[in-house]
């Protein structure tokens, strides 16, 4: 695979993105023997060669995970006014990979197929009908385009187009209005340095609720990645950003106040948005195009996690697609009762935003810990459903399921 080694200007399959979505869908194709003959090529404005981004996440040690975790923690401390606890997550256990990690994996994984090629350059637009992606470095046709650079912004509504991604090609038509719960996950993370050993890296938080939450669901969680290092992030549910010095005054006055920090470094910074939305993507395919990742949905519409969601599904759609001979987005979708289920969660933090920490501090004080984390999976039985929805107080989701159902009526 070569970056400037671009031969023809037709593929079979062209990536448009190539972050998360976009290589780890490459490579799973790579372990089918019908993508090793298809000619592929992902486009990307990035080379990937900086840490742009860390991934948590739960899993056993059976899941199918790249091997580029770069720490993981048996133990996770959740704090809440009047509730703290360390949370037996077995047969989980909490994982960091570096974005930069997962990058440089890929990248070589990519590299022994003499079938797909790779392209720096910044993607203006792409026909649905011809599958001609244009760039600045020119045009690529493919049978088939799996994008994930762009969100399908006239799917979103007004206000939020601009906190997400740029337009994929002329705005249509506003979307339907009123017909999906739009939240924004947003958080800034310090790499704190510190000249005395204060973090013990055996315990992670993960989320500390104590913090001042005014009016909006925030919490704080904390990665130590030695006595002396730890990366920790303010995040905030809600339907706006904050002024970007607030970020920085939550942080501070966190490090002062919870972890009793005097002197330390900001040896790295880091800052995102995530949507959280049930909106159904329902085009998930158009033309030749299929949407994947965060412009296909996949990010948990509750909890803002994607990371192995998007392993588990780029596995299953790749999969059926090499068996079949033809992609099937069936395979991309959440299946309905779990949507269901986020909608309602949604809607209570849209309503009342600052119940966040009611709603998690019941399902982990009243539940396993893996219980918990198995729903938010999607891999709970029915009977596990049903004692995590009778966990948290029921008013406000009694009166959001009303809501939703309502909504989906009109
Ligand atoms: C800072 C951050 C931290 C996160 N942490 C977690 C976490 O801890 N756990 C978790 O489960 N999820 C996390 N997420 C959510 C989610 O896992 C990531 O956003 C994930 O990277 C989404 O994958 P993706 O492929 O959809 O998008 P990306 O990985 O962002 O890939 C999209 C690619 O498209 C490219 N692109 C965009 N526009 C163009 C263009 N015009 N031309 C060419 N290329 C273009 C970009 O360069 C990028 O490489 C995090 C997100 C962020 C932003």
């Amino acid at each position: 695979m070569k970056d400037t080694d671009i031969k023809t200007q037709s593929y079979d399959i062209v990536f448009a993105g190539a972050g998360l979505a976009g290589l780890a869908t490459a490579v799973e194709m790579l372990r089918h023997p019908f993508f090793q003959q298809k000619r592929i090529l992902l486009i990307d404005r990035d080379r990937k060669q900086h840490n742009d981004r860390t991934w948590c996440f739960w899993a056993t040690d059976d899941e199918l995970i790249p091997p580029v975790v770069h720490r993981s923690w048996d133990g996770c401390r959740f704090l809440a006014p009047g509730f703290e606890a360390t949370l037996d997550i077995a047969p989980y256990r909490y994982r960091m990979v570096r974005g930069l990690d997962f990058y440089r994996w890929a990248e070589g994984e990519l590299a022994r197929w003499p079938n797909v090629q790779r392209l720096v350059a910044n993607i203006r637009d792409i026909c649905p009908e011809s599958g001609v992606v244009h760039t600045d470095a020119g045009d690529f046709a493919g049978e088939v385009i799996l994008n994930s650079a762009f969100t399908p912004v006239r799917l979103l509504p007004k206000g939020t187009r601009n906190l997400w991604q740029p337009p994929l090609s002329a705005p249509a038509e506003d979307p339907p209005p009123g017909r999906a719960t739009f939240l924004l996950q947003h958080f800034k993370g310090w790499l704190v340095q510190t000249p005395e050993p204060v973090f013990d890296p055996k315990a992670m938080t993960f989320m500390d609720f104590r913090i001042e939450q005014q009016g909006e669901t925030r919490f704080v969680y904390v990665l130590p990645l030695s006595p002396h290092r730890a990366l920790v992030e303010f995040t905030i549910f809600s339907p706006a950003l904050l002024p970007a010095a607030a970020y920085d005054e939550a942080l501070r006055q966190y490090l002062h106040q919870y972890l009793g920090l005097r002197q330390y470094e900001v040896a790295e910074e880091e800052f995102g948005i995530i949507p959280m939305t049930d909106y159904a993507f329902p085009k998930r395919a158009e033309g030749r195009i299929i949407h994947i990742g965060t412009a296909g949905g996949f990010v948990k519409a509750s909890s803002g996690y994607a990371f192995k969601r998007t392993l588990r599904r780029a596995r299953a759609f790749v999969s059926a697609w090499a068996q079949k001979g033809a992609p099937d987005t069936r395979h991309l979708h959440t299946r309905p009762l779990f949507h269901l289920l986020d909608s309602v969660l949604l809607r209570v933090l849209h309503d009342q935003n600052d119940l966040g920490g009611v709603v998690f501090t019941s399902l982990f004080r009243k539940l396993p810990p893996a219980l918990v984390l198995r729903f938010l999976d999607e891999d709970s039985s029915w009977l596990d459903i049903v004692r995590v929805v009778s966990a948290p107080p029921s008013w406000p989701f009694s009166r959001a399921l009303l809501e939703v159902l309502v909504r989906k009526m009109k």
